[in-house]
């Protein structure tokens, strides 16, 4: 049974869809007026785990996250560029659809556009009009807090506070309360207008997910998420405008990502520690390792992204993809005295109690690296047959339709992962390249090989000596037979 943490009740809860065997899924997507920095994809990464694991745990996901295509940010970029907001917004929609693929996040079914939907928001504030949950002044059209007594259960804000009063700068609002929050902008000199049934204007930012998500999921459906920065005002808003208007409940479990730190700070471009992908990989990381370092925190705890926690990350991922290599060099053909398969179920079982336990990652992470503790050594000792490795290859590849982040048995002599090979053997770009580095390493082998027995000819044994153990540190075995010098790579435990 999955358990996820609600944020709408504080508690750990036992999750049950509205249809059985399908969920519907929204995630408050990106306002397109920038790049995405890392923190945004931190947020997005762990929406991808949750939805890889709701596929892998035999749902049928349907999953909307909406672009806010208008809204002052990006009015402002447009104005400032003297372009539509189309023009403005399109390179960034198209770098966060790049970027996206990249961290190997699956697509959403939906990526609805605020632009595109000004009339589903028409229709929810005319409905909010009706119910005399919002009000006109001055052109604009407010949502009235008071008028939604549940306001506050998701934030757990206390509605007290929230009365016009008891701020000192309530006068400098034109809304009859300071919260009171815009569903409808009246028109401004330089910003886009709509002319519509409810007056000329352009949409607040919140009332865009109401619409959306209404329109492709229903008016109550089962998860909605976004960051912790979200909750308020936000998501309360969200869910004062869809319950308000449609007098159902909206959403039945909330999940909220905590934040991105970077070196223990809050990101910033004033400070210097402010990274986009793009940046990042820039400085040569794989964006499998960013992606690994990102989903390998627990996503309620607050992520500190470091250089050191992504160099870590990135040996963890190695480490995996060493094991996946090792695996597959398996040559032996009768079964070694250990059965594989107990291991593997065990390893399988805690993966998914880990997820199943509010995407405890840390515990599934667990399991899966004591079962590489465990069967790397039978593989480098020549222990088990290759008939052995299929179970744990098949486990590997089935958690790799979770986790997503391709463990790659290839490096360069940089330590750079090139490539994925997949248990079936099919060749991929990644392998073309891997062939490339494998040769490029072999021939370097061959040259110290042949150091090493000029040495031995000119009995200079110590820096014989030297170089065995040097390529022994590199994971190359030597081996004196009769036919000379033949080498093997092992993967020392433990690396
Ligand atoms: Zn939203």
């Amino acid at each position: 049974m999955i358990r996820f943490h609600n944020t709408l009740s504080g508690k750990v809860e036992s999750f049950e869809p509205i249809e059985p065997g399908s969920v519907k899924l929204y995630t408050c997507g990106p306002t397109v007026y920038d790049f995405p920095h890392i923190g945004n994809w931190r947020a997005y990464v762990f929406e991808d785990l949750l939805k890889r694991f709701l596929i892998f745990s035999g749902y049928k996901v349907t999953h909307v996250m909406n672009l806010t295509d208008v809204d002052d940010k990006t009015i402002r970029g447009a104005g400032a560029k003297g372009l539509s907001l189309e023009e403005y917004t399109r390179p960034f929609i198209e770098a966060f659809d790049r970027e996206r693929d990249i961290l190997n996040i699956l697509p959403a079914n939906h990526y609805p556009r605020a632009t595109e939907h000004i009339r589903e928001m028409v229709e929810i504030i005319q409905i909010l009009l009706d119910k005399t949950f919002a009000y006109r002044k001055d052109g604009s059209i407010y949502f009235a807090i008071a008028k939604f007594p549940a306001y506050g259960r998701l934030s757990k804000v206390n509605l007290e506070d929230l009365r016009p009063g008891s701020r000192g700068d309530a006068d400098e609002y034109e809304k009859d309360s300071v919260h009171d929050f815009a569903l409808w902008k009246a028109p401004k000199e330089g910003e886009p207008v709509w002319e519509t049934e409810i007056g000329p204007g352009r949409p607040g930012w919140h009332v865009e997910c109401s619409a959306m998500s209404s329109k492709y999921l229903g008016r109550t459906f089962d998860i909605h998420c976004g960051g912790v920065d979200n909750i308020f005002p936000h998501h309360e808003n969200e869910i004062a405008q869809s319950e308000a208007a449609n007098g159902v409940k909206f959403v039945n479990y909330w999940l909220h990502c905590h934040h991105l730190v970077v070196d223990g700070e809050k990101m910033a471009k004033s400070k210097g520690n402010f990274y986009t992908l793009a940046d990042i990989l820039a400085k040569g990381y794989d964006p499998y390792d960013v992606r690994y370092l990102l989903i390998s925190t627990h996503y309620r705890k607050m992520l500190n992204f470091t250089f050191d926690a992504l160099e870590q990350a990135k040996a963890a991922r190695s480490r995996l993809g060493n094991f996946f290599g090792a695996l597959k060099d398996v040559t032996r053909e009768s079964d070694g005295i250990q059965d594989i398969r107990p291991l593997v179920e065990a390893a399988r079982a805690g993966f998914v109690a880990g997820l199943e336990d509010d995407l405890n990652i840390s515990e599934s992470l667990a399991s899966l690296f004591s079962l590489v503790k465990i069967i790397y050594p039978l593989v480098t000792q020549g222990a088990i047959s290759r008939r052995q490795t299929q179970p744990v290859l098949e486990f590997f590849f089935s958690i790799d339709e979770v986790l997503a982040i391709k463990p790659s048995p290839v490096r360069s002599a940089s330590g750079k992962i090139t490539g994925f090979s997949s248990v079936e053997g099919k060749a991929t770009a990644g392998e073309e390249q891997y062939a490339d580095v494998e040769g490029r390493l072999e021939s370097e082998i061959q040259k110290k090989i042949e150091a090493r027995q000029k040495a031995r000819s000119e009995k200079d044994f110590n820096l014989a000596d030297e170089i065995r153990e040097e390529l022994l540190s590199q994971g190359i075995l030597l081996e004196d037979t009769k036919d000379g010098v033949r080498w093997k790579k092992i993967i020392p435990p433990g690396t």
